[in-house]
């Protein structure tokens, strides 16, 4: 076990075919703790398999250090490491049997005694014989017995003698996990590793990986591009964009209180609402000649603001159907999405045009081309200044975050 520790690193990948470097990764600080299940999102290409790469010593940092439990791991090979890796791809080797690749970690790692090579070729060699004829090694008999609790934990014993290409890919991935698992590393990394599965087996692999997580209490680094993995397996989030940390929190705090624009769009399904909005008092939002009110400890916050034009962002649930009255933004319904226990009606705003989406229940008649009116949660508000930076989280009287138990 062990906590991870990114310490001002920088990537640069040096450029292809004679083209300019590609800068990768800026300065990045980032502490996963002991135990802890950290979940890495950003757009394509935006360094999360970089930073992977870096801490499985796939590459090497241009400058700045990784920690794995206060021990520098800049210089050491990747089996030095203490780190296993699962890919999208699988990786498996197709010449082995699901138990050679799960064994395949094991065999490799220490250097065995004279004594613990013959044992091994023994063993190998009378493999095949009848059981009393068989010559057992201590260390084989060890590596079975892990390779066993490991398929037993996944469900792969039945498979243990099939290769690879007799597997689907939901098996596949299986073996994947179990390969990493087999080897009790301090940290596990994961890149994207379920998104070649269908719907499905994704959900049930999904709720497989977090259970061993929290019952092998094994630090993870899990790259995602799925809102709803990135709302669930995780303790906290980390969003990365060109390269630097956007906001690192709970799932709760990145969706309730997003740092800054990009994360407000990037977290959440749909994404927050943003309108431009100007500040006319404390608590008074003007949205072109709209007065909206503001509730809570962002009211005060934006006293000092008056007169600023600022984005306003809000979250789907915290727009709602209103009555036809002057003081709600009245709207047309441009398109649906039922979706079973809700609907998700995107609307324009008569006020400046702007696109919205709320959320309302399944049993609203709103077609599109309706006439709807909605009224602004006024706890809902969140506001951006200018650069995209969110105003401060309020501290006063609402409870700290506290991050969820390991
Ligand atoms: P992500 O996993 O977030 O999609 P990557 O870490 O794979 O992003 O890549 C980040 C950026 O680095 C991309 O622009 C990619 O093209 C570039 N890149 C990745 N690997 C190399 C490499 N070996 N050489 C040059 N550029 C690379
Ligand atoms: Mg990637």
């Amino acid at each position: 076990m062990a906590d991870v520790r990114f310490q001002k690193v920088c990537k640069t990948y040096p450029g292809r075919r004679g083209g300019a470097p590609v800068s990768v990764l800026h300065d990045l600080d980032l502490q996963v703790q002991d135990g802890e299940f950290l979940v890495l999102v950003g757009p394509s290409g935006c360094g999360k398999s970089t930073l992977l790469r870096l801490l499985a010593g796939l590459e090497q940092p241009s400058t700045g250090e990784i920690l794995v439990g206060n021990r520098p791991v800049s210089q050491l090979r990747p089996a030095q490491r203490d780190v296993a890796m699962v890919f999208q791809s699988y990786a498996l080797y197709p010449h082995l049997t699901v138990a050679g690749n799960l064994g395949f970690g094991l065999r490799r790692s220490r250097p065995r005694s004279p004594l613990e090579q013959l044992q091994d070729s023994l063993h190998q060699a009378s493999r095949r014989l009848p059981s009393a004829l068989r010559l057992t090694s201590p260390r084989e008999t060890r590596i079975e017995g892990r390779i066993g609790e490991v398929a037993a934990m996944l469900e792969l014993g039945p498979l243990l003698d099939r290769l690879p290409k007799e597997l689907s890919g939901g098996q596949k991935q299986r073996v994947a996990l179990g390969r990493a698992i087999a080897r009790q590393p301090a940290v596990f990394l994961m890149d994207e590793p379920l998104s070649n599965l269908d719907a499905k087996l994704r959900t049930g692999t999904r709720a497989q990986i977090v259970e061993l997580q929290r019952r092998l209490g094994t630090t993870t680094l899990y790259v995602t591009h799925d809102q709803v993995e990135a709302m669930t397996m995780g303790h906290r989030i980390a969003v990365l964009h060109a390269g630097t940390l956007q906001q690192l929190g709970t799932p709760m705090e990145l969706y309730q209180w997003p740092a800054n624009l990009f994360v407000a769009q990037f977290i959440g399904s749909p994404p927050m609402n943003l309108l431009p909005v100007e500040v006319v008092g404390p608590g008074q939002l003007q949205l072109e000649g709209h007065r909206l009110p503001v509730d809570g400890p962002l009211a005060e916050a934006m006293a000092s603001r008056v007169g600023h034009q600022l984005t306003g962002g809000l979250r789907a649930e915290h727009l709602r159907l209103a009555p036809a009255t002057n003081r709600n933004l009245r709207a047309s319904v441009s398109h649906s999405e039922a979706l079973g226990n809700e609907q998700l009606l995107t609307c324009r705003l008569e006020a400046g045009g702007h696109l919205v989406q709320l959320r309302v229940g399944p049993e609203e008649q709103v077609p599109p081309g309706a006439t709807i009116h909605v009224e602004a949660d006024p706890s809902g508000w969140r506001l951006f200044d200018s650069s995209g930076t969110a105003l401060p989280r309020p501290r006063s009287g609402a409870q700290e975050p506290v991050l969820p138990r390991l």
